[in-house]
């Protein structure tokens, strides 16, 4: 049941327990320098604009705040689930 496990890991990312998530998952470092990247865009990904993280095969993607890219993501995701 992938689909479950997925949506802990979305939901896990609050603000507060954000830097925490982020270092986990290795990703504070890059978050902090600014080599983190949408997965969608390709607009640069800070705390500010980091909408949520998400698993891609062995990986970890990120999705920033645009309304465009979370619809992307949420689409695609739903599609492959079917
Ligand atoms: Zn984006």
């Amino acid at each position: 049941m992938t689909t479950l496990k997925e949506k802990r890991i979305i939901h896990a990312v609050h603000e507060r327990d954000l830097d925490d998530f982020l270092k986990s998952l290795g990703l504070l470092d890059s978050l902090v320098k600014k080599d983190l990247k949408c997965s969608i865009c390709g607009t640069v990904v800070s705390r500010e604009n980091l909408r949520f993280v998400y698993p891609v095969g062995d990986s970890i993607a990120l999705c920033c705040d645009k309304p465009d890219c979370y619809d992307k993501i949420v689409a695609a995701r739903t599609k492959k689930s079917e």
